[in-house]
């Protein structure tokens, strides 16, 4: 048997690699061997692979490390005459410093770790200062890397409400010498700042920082892959559904040095914007830097292009000569290197036909590229950039439509400002526009606290220097971050444009005070608490609450529904209980209503207290009298939301809750009912006793209600009937469906299907007009899907309850499971909470056994879902597979659910 290949190398226009082997190589490491192979200038290196970071979580460090200890050297060994440099130099030859960094199949940015400038010690950077004839240069590389493999290896990091240690001792020698900026620092301070940073390890770590380039070498790859397992890359892969065996693989690769003075530099950039899709070329660089420095968000870095600083000091209030003074562009300090870059950018996008994310470093005039990926997008840069794509003819309408990510067109429906509300808005001061949308909230100033206020129902703005990604589970609750520090790329950004979030970065003017939990603009002072609100188009902050507006749906938003209606098979129905929300659905392109849940109209008003009146009843009788109260309120509503609909199916469902949801458990509230009703407390108190369940969600509700009491059935179903009658007779095309729930076997259907034909028959008669309507059920027991043949016979159409429905299969409680499904995920027993995404294995089947059955008695019986399942894309895909002929979801997952539609249509 062959020996498994565990490290691959590249470098020179040679790789062992492809872009194709991702899930070996990791994203990074499979584009770093393409551009290789393109011809594209690449530092030299090697990629372990992510099946090395499985074997590590099972055995660990030092089993790890025999079993790639050869692979490895030979690599090294390799880079080393490629570079012409020395690992572990001893003075002759210029010495070899290395990346480590981390990759897995797709890109989780700054979730793990990176360790840059490996390789230095006490010998190797005076060799390093030697060779380079630049001591500044030298000492700078050395105290980066202690600082970054501190932290990273080592664990030496800031704790909460402290600063981060090593940045005390930077901030505290500045003050000593007198100067504002990190460049300022001479070869001498950075060597005293050396001795700091040991001592900071020495304090922090307990233990000295490792001399050693091979111990470093193995710490800095363990390293990143003990990073996979941290808090934040688990919330990550939760959040994205990234499975736990893919596992990162590491790249190490030869440094290259943007710091080396004013000829070098460094930079990330895009193809094309990654707001607004914009076909232009764009991104942000620093003269003498290194990469961390414009992602940390330390210095405000400058733009790659004449036409982006332009536009860059526009946005900012910079004057044309203070721009090329202070902030030139790349294009106009390093014109050739620009024209390589332009170049390379060109040739990479017309490569994978697609929009890319790169990192760069310029050495010494030297262009090398160090990474290029598809670049993450807002919504609008995503529909953008597919619309653009296939008109420019890189791909095909199917290739445009299969490349979005459904989910994130829920950025493109939410609110912008109302232009009325933001003219009067006080602006407090201006960032960088660095995601776009509006968003209004309460300041908060730290991450676990932007959580709880979030639990409290608080909507926060996350208000920070700069974010790091520890912050990521507070940022996913807060409406929008405001950073004081960082550029388009910093991490708040980067975040921000990929959760489709509203983000203002590097507002330099605001000054956090984290202790006294405020900040200041000016002389003014904003506390915790206060509202503010945020346009991440402009980059413009104001004082307390804009009012915002739904944004248009045509233009290029348009294109995509259109071509995801030529695809689909499935069409997209709404859940909607009001004609609002039913035409809200409709403009977004709901065919019509998958389930409109009547209790839902028992709460409004005074229909509450009749509802109870009804509820408290002794007899029939007295319930007969509170429904002839209810019954114009509910054909008033039936009217307005089949209008709303007109044309379309408008599928109604008769009561499911369980009748105590209607009655009030507090004393205070029971007084009240009791002299609303004129009877007494005690009447009350009994009969809210008398209608406890143990298990409500299982006891007294759905058709077991309408088969107690007919009377509610017949009801309802009047309301319906004579509702559709009256719209007809307004030259209206209303098409009722009513709909059955809980049904567990034919004969509850029966009995129920009985009483609401012979009502339907007496409206016709009394009205002199006929509607068509159907009478259905809901599939949510487990028991219908296994008779759901005996069922068809008699229901013409079924909708699956797939929230009762994975209920009663896992037997979850819906109202408890949020005690244990977070531990279920955590310990890896659930992949996911099976109440979002449907849990295809199990549940799936029953869901396919009862379509089968059910067309095996009826074979055109329609088909479709209305649990929330119905608006998440995984589970529509398989709702597709299994031959649905819609799926129903809230009026705002309507597009989403569309092209996904037509993307299971394609797949
Ligand atoms: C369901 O059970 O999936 C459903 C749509 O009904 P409800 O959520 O109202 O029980
Ligand atoms: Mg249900």
């Amino acid at each position: 048997m062959s020996k498994v290949k565990y490290v691959y190398t590249f470098g020179d226009g040679k790789a062992e690699g492809r872009a194709d082997m991702k899930n070996l190589l990791g994203g990074k490491g499979a584009n770093l061997c393409e551009m290789n192979l393109l011809g594209v200038p690449v530092p030299a290196g090697f990629i372990v692979t992510t099946e090395v970071c499985t074997i590590y979580n099972q055995k660990g460090k030092d089993a790890t490390v025999n079993l790639i200890k050869d692979e490895v050297e030979t690599a090294i060994s390799q880079v080393e005459i490629i570079m012409k440099a020395k690992f572990n130099a001893a003075g002759d030859g210029f010495p070899l410093l290395l990346s480590v960094r981390s990759g897995a199949r797709v890109s989780m940015p700054g979730m793990m770790n990176t360790v840059l400038n490996l390789g230095l010690n006490d010998k190797t950077v005076k060799i390093l200062a030697e060779k380079s004839n630049n001591e500044r240069f030298a000492y700078d590389s050395y105290r980066r890397f202690i600082q970054m493999y501190g932290d990273v290896v080592m664990g030496v990091q800031a704790e909460k409400g402290h600063h981060d240690p090593f940045e005390v001792e930077i901030d505290k020698l500045k003050k000593e010498k007198g100067y504002k900026l990190d460049t300022e620092f001479t070869g001498n301070d950075l060597k005293v700042l050396v001795d700091k940073f040991k001592a900071v390890v020495k304090k922090h770590a307990g233990r000295d920082f490792p001399t050693d380039p091979w111990e470093q070498l193995w710490g800095g790859i363990c390293a990143v892959f003990d990073s996979w397992n941290t808090e934040r890359a688990k919330y990550y892969r939760m959040m994205h559904q990234i499975p736990e065996e893919w596992g990162t693989a590491v790249n190490v690769q030869a440094m290259v040095y943007g710091n080396m003075g004013k000829t070098s530099g460094t930079g990330v950039a895009f193809t094309r914007s990654s707001s607004t899709g914009e076909d232009i070329f764009n991104g942000e660089y620093l003269l003498d830097a290194q990469g961390e420095d414009v992602v940390a968000g330390i210095r405000t870095p400058q733009q790659i292009t004449l036409e982006g600083s332009r536009r860059w000091a526009e946005g900012m209030g910079v004057s044309e000569e203070k721009r090329k003074a202070e902030f030139p562009s790349l294009e106009e300090v390093m014109p050739e290197v620009y024209a390589t870059l332009d170049t390379v950018q060109q040739k990479l996008e017309d490569h994978y036909k697609d929009m890319q994310d790169l990192e760069f470093t310029i050495q010494d005039g030297k262009l090398w590229m160090l990474q290029t990926r598809s670049g993450k997008r807002t919504g609008a840069a995503m529909v953008k950039i597919a619309c653009d794509m296939h008109d420019q003819g890189y791909i095909t309408e199917k290739e445009a439509l299969l490349r979005l990510e459904p989910v994130k067109l829920d950025e493109l429906l939410h609110p912008v400002f109302d232009t009325a509300a933001i003219a009067k808005a006080k602006v407090l001061t201006k960032g960088l526009p660095a995601s776009p949308g509006a968003a209004s909230g309460r300041v908060v100033f730290f991450a676990d606290e932007a959580e709880e206020w979030k639990k409290r129902g608080e909507k926060v703005i996350l208000v920070r220097t700069e974010t790091s990604p520890e912050d990521l589970s507070g940022m996913h609750v807060s409406e929008g971050f405001l950073t004081a520090r960082g550029g388009m790329t910093s991490h708040a950004a980067v975040v921000a444009r990929g959760m489709g979030k509203c983000c203002v970065s590097g507002a330099g003017d605001v000054h956090i005070d984290y202790q006294a939990r405020e900040f200041k603009i000016g002389s003014k002072v904003y506390k915790e608490g206060d509202w503010i609100s945020l346009n991440g188009s402009t980059g413009e902050v104001y004082e307390g609450k804009v009012a915002t507006i739904t944004p248009s749906l045509d233009g290029d938003f348009g294109r995509i529904m259109d071509m995801s209606n030529r695809y689909a098979r499935m069409s997209v129905r709404t859940n909607a209980d009001t004609p609002g929300d039913a035409k809200v659905a409709r403009e977004f392109g709901a065919k019509g209503i998958g389930l409109c849940r009547t209790e839902h109209m028992f709460f409004e008003g005074d229909r509450i207290m009749l509802m109870r009146e009804m509820i408290l009843a002794s007899d029939e009788k007295g319930r007969r009298k509170a429904l002839a109260k209810l019954l114009p309120m509910q054909r008033k509503d039936f009217e307005g939301i089949l209008e709303a609909m007109d044309g379309y199916g408008v599928t109604i469902r008769l009561l499911d809750p369980p009748l105590h949801e209607f009655t009030p458990n507090d004393e205070a509230s029971q007084a009240a009912m009791a002299k609303e009703l004129g009877i007494s407390a005690k009447e009350v108190k009994e009969k809210v006793e008398s209608l406890h369940e143990f298990n409500p969600m299982l006891g007294h509700r759905g058709c077991r209600l309408g088969i107690t009491y007919p009377e509610i059935t017949e009801m309802q179903a009047r309301a319906v009937i004579e509702a559709a009658c009256n719209l007809k007779q307004k030259g209206k095309n209303p098409m009722p469906e009513i709909m059955i729930p809980l049904i567990g076997s034919v004969k509850e259907f029966k009995h129920q299907e009985q009483i609401i034909r012979k009502v339907a028959e007496e409206v016709f008669a009394e009205k002199k007009v006929k509607v068509d309507y159907l009478v259905g059920t809901m599939i949510e027991i487990p028991r219908a899907t296994l008779t759901a043949d005996q069922i068809a016979k008699e229901a013409e159409f079924f909708s699956f309850g797939t929230n009762d429905l994975t209920q009663m299969t896992f037997g979850f409680s819906r109202d408890d499971a949020s005690k244990f499904l977070p531990i279920y995920i955590e310990k890896g027993m659930l992949k996911n909470d099976p109440f979002q995404q449907l849990d295809q294995e199990g549940v799936g089947q029953l869901v396919d056994l009862g379509i089968k059955r059910g067309r095996s008695a009826r074979p055109d019986l329609k088909v479709g879902i209305c649990g929330e399942h119905g608006g998440d894309p995984s589970s529509i895909e398989f709702f597709h597979r299994v031959g649905m002929n819609y799926v129903s979801c809230s009026p705002f997952r309507v597009p989403i659910a569309r092209l996904t539609a037509a993307q299971a249509a394609l797949r």
